[in-house]
């Protein structure tokens, strides 16, 4: 009768100690975190601005890229072989949003809008990886005028996509870095406002927020082809980065310095969920060719290209 409890007791014990000591299973990060930024081997090298021209050259051969249009498609095809060439996995985020003038309330007709993400690892799409690359893909849409931007579009497109060429020579480095090609950069009715503009980066900033894991930083190129008109960045980006990266712009022989006051573009939405943010731009506001035909190829220098994807790449060797 007396030895009963202790029988208990020891079993009570046993289950006790089997409950402590069994292996946890993997810890699912918390819903929120970011996900760690370290620095990636530096890949500068290897960035050809004359790969990066022949992919502009391409995408411009398509014509003008509004958002839903033919030139649109194709060049979204062009991207998805580009990118699946090179090993990376594909994902179109498709959305539609009604434009309309500040204030307005109309009922215009809704416009169809196409993200284009790639990862280079297994593309868990509700997980993040530490680093961000995009830019936009549309063309302002101007009726009845053959409008290819390829600067204010193209340029950013070419560089991304040789990008994931150099990445992918290094697939623990590519595992880092998602790349991302927005829609609806361009205000479909006249200048970017609240209501009309930043379709694509809106919509994306929306989608990671609702991510289990979000990333430590994003970076937004446009208008970064022509040597006349190189890479500024944004004055707002953070101080205790800017020395990496102006370090990494000098050793790729670009001057790059920030620009004046503040530009409304694709990082702004992205910026509004507390990513740290890097825009480089050209100086578009002196560019006489800005939303006119004039951006055709002609004005885009693979060496300004180069100098563009090389900093990139050697900030991403430098970051912490
Ligand atoms: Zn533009």
């Amino acid at each position: 009768m007396k030895r009963a409890p202790i029988l208990l007791l020891l079993a009570v014990l046993a289950v006790a100690a089997w409950y402590f000591m069994k292996p946890k299973p993997a810890a699912t990060p918390a819903l929120g975190t970011r996900v760690a930024l370290t620095p990636l081997p530096d890949l500068a090298a290897q960035f050809s601005g004359e790969k990066a021209y022949e992919h502009i050259k391409a995408i411009c051969a398509f014509g003008p890229r509004p958002p839903a249009s033919e030139g649109y498609a194709k060049t979204l095809a062009y991207l998805e072989a580009e990118f699946a060439k090179a090993g990376w996995t594909t994902e179109r985020q498709n959305f539609e949003r009604v434009p309309r003038f500040l204030g307005e309330s109309t009922n215009r007709p809704a416009v169809k809008f196409t993200n284009l993400l790639a990862r280079h690892d297994k593309a868990d799409w509700k997980q993040s990886v530490p680093v961000v690359i995009s830019g936009h893909v549309d063309s302002k849409l101007m009726e009845g005028v053959p409008f290819v931007a390829a600067n204010d579009g193209g340029s950013s497109t070419g560089i991304i996509v040789e990008l994931a060429r150099v990445l992918a020579t290094d697939p623990k480095a590519a595992a880092n870095v998602e790349l991302v090609l927005f829609d609806g950069e361009e205000a479909l009715l006249g200048n970017i406002t609240e209501s009309d503009g930043l379709y694509g980066s809106k919509y994306y900033a929306r989608e990671i927020s609702l991510r289990q894991t979000w990333p430590s930083l994003g970076i937004v190129l446009d208008l970064v082809g022509d040597k006349e008109y190189p890479a500024r960045y944004n004055p707002d980006f953070p101080r205790n980065l800017s020395t990496a990266l102006e370090a990494a712009a000098k050793d790729s022989s670009l001057a790059l310095r920030p620009y004046d006051g503040l530009i409304t573009d694709d990082h702004v939405p992205l910026q509004g969920t507390g990513l740290q943010m890097l825009h480089l731009i050209g100086d578009f506001g002196s560019m006489p060719y800005w939303h006119k035909p004039g951006d055709t190829l002609e004005v885009i220098d693979a060496e300004a290209l180069e100098q563009t994807g090389r900093t990139v790449l050697r900030f991403l060797a430098r970051v912490k």
